[in-house]
């Protein structure tokens, strides 16, 4: 089986504070787990991530792996598929310069254009997927598997539909959910690998990863496992109130649990199974190549 992992990188506990404890710290352990594993994956930075710390961007990138984009704030550049206080997606008009604006920040870092994409939250759209063809993108990673659940594969996305199979240039790369399972989340949300492997650890994401390879070869097709994961999950995470600004936020446990020292090794453990089962870690980009 071939296997992604893709690393957002972003303020800690996604768009709920200013802070990048979690990327400073957190991206050193990715690098050096990936590095004892011997195997490469793609950093989705912010542009404001990216821009703020090129350094860090650089040595991502020193280190063999994909610098790809995540858009400029962690922003809403596609569909919300639920409701989340306060997070409004851009207007249909606002996608393209958006996202142009986001390529920049990053390629400023990195010294190289971005060619692959996670949309935050995976709200992804079809204005989105455009947008990201016309900017020269060669992977988008924000196929949410969880809520849409019919494209397995990586696949050419339509213009009219970026949920079906389609003639755009760039590739789709759903990102994995367990569609062996019965969902009692409206959203399907209990579906989705993420945040298991910190909040049950890496067994109990691996009989998921188990159930799903079944349902794959079920029907045939060879099982592509594209996960998510952040920098600030490899870093303790405040638990409870997070005060800045004017008020304070409340990160829900679940969001914030067992991130730190549990979460490297779990996520050590992950990768170890997963080899130890034959499958093979690819960077983003490399996957768009392999599609026809
Ligand atoms: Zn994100």
């Amino acid at each position: 089986m071939r296997v992604v992992l893709g690393f957002d990188c972003e303020t800690d506990v996604g768009s709920w504070t200013p802070f990048y404890e979690g990327l400073i710290h957190g991206t050193p352990r990715f690098l050096d787990l990936l590095q004892r594993r011997g195997i490469t994956a793609t950093f989705f930075f912010t542009g404001v991530a990216a821009g703020g710390h090129p350094d860090l961007v650089r040595h991502v990138q020193n280190c063999g792996h994909e610098v790809g984009c995540h858009s400029i704030y962690h922003e809403t550049v596609g569909d919300p598929l639920f409701e989340i206080p306060g997070v409004y997606p851009l207007l249909p008009e606002e996608v393209d310069n958006r996202l142009r604006v986001a390529t920049e920040m990053v390629e400023a870092a990195a010294g190289r254009r971005p060619v692959s994409f996670r949309a935050p939250r995976l709200f992804g759209s079809t204005a989105m997927v455009n947008a990201l063809e016309r900017l020269g993108y060669l992977a988008d990673s924000s196929y949410p598997m969880y809520f849409y659940r019919s494209r397995l594969a990586p696949y050419h996305p339509d213009a009219n539909d970026w949920t079906i199979e389609g003639t755009l240039k760039i590739v789709e790369l759903p990102t994995f959910a367990d569609l062996s399972m019965e969902s009692k989340d409206p959203y399907g949300r209990d579906l989705d690998q993420w945040p298991l492997f910190r909040t049950e650890g890496a067994e109990a994401l691996l009989r998921h990863i188990d159930g799903y390879a079944g349902y794959c070869q079920a029907r045939g097709v060879e099982p592509f496992l594209c996960f998510y994961f952040h920098p600030w999950e490899l870093h303790p995470m405040p638990q409870g109130e997070i005060h800045y600004g004017e008020g304070s936020v409340r990160p829900d446990p679940f969001i914030v649990k067992n991130c730190g020292q549990y979460a490297v090794e779990q996520l050590d453990l992950l990768v170890e199974k997963l080899q130890e089962r034959g499958a093979e870690f690819f960077q983003a980009r490399q996957i768009a190549e392999q599609v026809q």
